[in-house]
C-alpha cells in the first residue's frame, strides 16, 4: 500500500518512536504519502491528557517534509477524542495550525468511562455489555453530528479489546439502529470514516469497522473512506491495509480519501 493515513509518533504518549523513524519505516515500505494523527486527549483521567506539544510537533513535521521532500508525501494530522465535547478546547488549537487531516475518536464514552477499560461493558450494570455498546454508538451519532473532524477513527472501538462472556458473541448488525443515524450524520456533513488494521494485530478478525459497516456506509452516501494502520512501532506501518483496501473495493467504494488542508482528495485503488 502506497497510503497509510493513522500513524502514530513520540508525539504520542503512547509511542516511543521518532518522526523520523516513521518516515523511514514508511518509505521502506513503498509509501508514498502518509499522516500522522497524534492522540489530543482532553479527557482529565486519559493517559496521554494535553501531552501532545503542538509547536514541536509541527516543527519535526516541518523538518521531516524537508529531509524526505521527493520521497514521501507528509501530512498533518491530529487525532482528536471526544471532539463534540471539548468543542471550545479544540477550536483555537485546529485554528492555530494548517491541519491536513483531523481525525475523531470517541476513546470515553463518556467523562468516567474509558472504553476501552473494563468498567465499559459493565456501565450500566453486570452483563449489560450490549447497553454499553448501545450508548456508545448513541454517542457517536452526537460526534457524527457536530464535532469538528474529517474522519471517523475506528468506529467500533470498544470492540478492539472486549471479550464476551462465555456463549455471547459481539456481533455489529445487532446495533444497526444505532449505527445507521451516526452513518447518515456523517454523509449530510460530508465527513468520512477510516478502516483502521490496528484491531486485526489485537488479534481480531475484523478490522475496524467490520466490512458491514463500510457497506453501509457506501449505501447510504458515504463518499469518504481512508485507510490507517494506527501504527505506533514502524514494522506496522501499512499492516493490514492491503486487506482493508479489498474491503472498501467490496463495499462499492471506488476511491480512498486522502486529504490536504483538510480538504478530501480521492485516490484511485491504484494509487493507494
Ligand atoms: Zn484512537
Ligand atoms: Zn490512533
Amino acid at each position: 500500500m502506497r497510503v497509510d493515513y493513522h500513524v502514530h509518533t513520540h508525539f504520542s504518549c503512547d509511542c516511543t518512536y521518532s518522526m523520523e523513524d516513521m518516515c523511514r519505516a514508511a518509505i521502506a515500505a513503498g509509501v508514498s504519502q502518509i499522516a500522522f494523527c497524534e492522540h489530543e486527549e482532553h479527557n482529565p483521567g486519559d493517559e496521554c491528557y494535553h501531552t501532545l506539544n503542538h509547536d514541536a510537533y509541527w516543527r519535526e513535521l516541518r523538518r521531516c517534509r524537508d529531509l524526505f521532500a521527493g520521497q514521501l508525501t507528509i501530512r498533518a494530522g491530529i487525532e482528536i477524542s471526544e471532539p463534540h465535547r471539548y468543542a471550545a478546547h479544540i477550536e483555537p488549537t485546529l485554528a492555530a495550525y494548517p491541519w491536513d487531516y483531523v481525525l475523531g475518536s470517541l476513546h470515553w464514552l463518556d467523562e468516567q468511562t474509558n472504553t476501552l477499560r473494563p468498567e465499559f461493558s459493565t456501565r450500566f450494570g453486570p452483563g449489560r455489555w450490549r447497553d454499553s455498546f448501545r450508548a456508545y454508538f448513541r454517542e457517536m451519532q452526537r460526534m457524527a453530528g457536530s464535532g469538528d473532524f474529517d474522519v471517523v477513527a475506528h468506529f467500533d472501538y470498544p470492540a478492539r479489546y472486549f471479550k464476551a462472556p462465555p456463549g455471547e458473541t459481539y456481533d455489529i448488525t445487532e446495533f444497526e439502529a444505532e449505527i445507521r443515524p451516526a452513518l447518515q450524520a456523517l454523509v449530510a456533513r460530508g465527513k468520512g470514516i477510516e478502516i483502521n488494521t490496528g484491531s486485526l494485530r489485537k488479534g481480531r478478525p475484523d478490522p475496524c469497522p467490520p466490512p458491514i459497516v463500510a457497506r453501509w456506509f457506501r449505501d447510504m452516501g458515504g463518499q469518504i473512506l481512508a485507510l490507517g494502520s494506527d501504527a505506533h512501532r514502524p514494522q506496522d506501518i501499512t499492516a493490514g491495509l492491503a486487506q482493508a483496501s479489498e474491503i472498501a473495493r467490496a463495499a462499492g467504494f471506488t476511491h480512498i480519501a486522502t486529504f490536504e488542508r483538510r480538504r478530501p482528495v480521492l485516490v484511485s485503488f491504484t494509487q493507494a
